[in-house]
């Protein structure tokens, strides 16, 4: 057996104070499986082994958890991870919580992709972005291009539903204060939203948008994607420049088709903003996602008593490794948003435990390549379940979670 996974299993059996029997049995190899994650990964010759793993035991609930790509960061650290997406899928309907890099790739091999060709995305219902940062928006101009190619069998319709954040409205702070910047790139609209966003995506693809349209009778994407920017106004009067959200008292709804309900709210991912965390409720149980966040009291809120509450986690340790290679003028700025704007591997527990949640499964992993059991620290005061996630893993909603 190789070292790494003898020490993953001996420090599930250990400081995690969960026996490694306990761990296989409780939800099956899936478990093991993204507790070992990138143990097996280092461990094989192909990358995709802990990917294959989880797959292969994935059961098929009717509502279910699926974790597409679980890199934290635009860097690609561990190959065996893609960039941060999260799908929730009910009753065959596959809802999509950001596109970091290889998205598509990993919603085909999750078997979430329809089948056949021309009907890649005929089971997607929806696209929620949680924020604008490129590790969570990287693919959504590749998906967009495809759009129409992808979309030509699907089995019904209705267009997919995208919502994201809209334009900011003004620009962060600077940091350190004082500190001499250039001019805005695109001055004229420094902050778009998904909106905008998707706008100049579609002049970028026209060459080959026309030429199917013309040519080859494909729909434009205006018709196969319904985008919306997710209005904030009512609650958040004007976003200033540190970008630190007001406490709400009630989640924003976002969507709803009877079974699945979406709400939202405002995390602190400052000076990033606006920056949501989604909660899908369905007939089968609740899933949250944090999507990018310090400890934040409006996730609380809209995690509370969920059966799975998928959190962002970052490693101090990384942040001071990482900043140590950078001159000063980069590393201090970089080291106050890494460590302010995120949640620290010691502060994701108690963050499940307030939410009383029942699971609380680990993803946008920074860094990515970490040995498991550093993340299984995470344990330390939450009395739940704690899964440390990997990609296509598979976790169901309902009777058998
Ligand atoms: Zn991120
Ligand atoms: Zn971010």
């Amino acid at each position: 057996m190789c070292d790494l996974i003898g020490s993953a299993l001996r420090a599930m059996s250990g400081d995690a104070g969960i026996s490694r029997r306990d761990l296989l049995r409780a939800t099956g190899t899936a478990v093991a499986a993204s507790a070992l994650g990138t143990a097996v990964a280092s461990c094989s010759a192909t990358p995709s082994t802990a990917s294959t793993t989880a797959t292969a035991s994935a059961p098929a609930a009717r509502t279910r958890l699926v974790l597409l790509g679980t890199t934290g960061g635009p860097t690609i650290l561990d190959p065996a991870r893609a960039g941060t997406s999260t799908a929730v899928v009910h009753d065959g309907g596959v809802h999509l919580v950001d596109l970091g890099f290889s998205a598509h790739q990993r919603l085909v091999a999750a078997g979430l992709g329809g089948g056949g060709w021309g009907n890649g995305f005929g089971n997607l219902r929806s696209i929620l972005f949680t924020h604008m940062h490129s590790d969570h928006v990287t693919e959504w101009p590749a998906i967009y291009s495809v759009a129409s190619t992808n979309i030509a069998g699907r089995l019904h319709d209705r267009p997919i539903e995208v919502f994201g954040p809209g334009d900011r409205g003004s620009l962060p702070r600077v940091f350190p204060a004082g500190r001499t910047v250039g001019e805005p790139i695109n001055p004229e609209d420094p902050t778009p939203g998904i909106v905008a966003m998707t706008g100049y995506l579609r002049r970028a693809w026209a060459g080959d948008f026309n030429d199917r349209l013309r040519n080859s009778s494909f729909r434009d994407p205006t018709a196969v994607f319904s985008v919306h920017d997710i209005d904030v106004s009512t609650v958040w009067a004007g976003i200033d420049p540190e970008g630190i959200p007001p406490r709400l008292t009630e989640p924003i709804p976002v969507w709803t088709d009877g079974a699945v309900r979406i709400t939202a709210t405002l995390v602190d991912h400052h000076p990033t903003a606006p920056a949501f965390g989604f909660r899908f409720d369905t007939p089968d149980g609740s899933i949250v996602v944090s999507g990018d966040t310090c400890p934040s009291e409006n996730l609380i809120d809209l995690a509370r008593g969920a059966d799975y509450l998928v959190h962002e986690v970052i490693d101090p340790l990384f942040v001071e490794e990482l900043v140590k290679q950078l001159p000063a003028e980069q590393a201090d700025p970089l080291r106050t948003h890494l460590l302010e704007s995120h949640t620290t591997i010691d502060q994701v527990g108690p963050v499940a435990e307030a939410a009383r949640v029942g699971t609380l499964v680990l993803s946008h992993l920074a860094p990515a390549h970490n040995p498991p059991e550093r993340w299984l620290e995470a344990q330390k005061g939450f009395s739940g379940r704690l899964i440390v996630g990997a990609d296509l893993m598979q976790l169901p909603v309902g009777q058998d979670s």
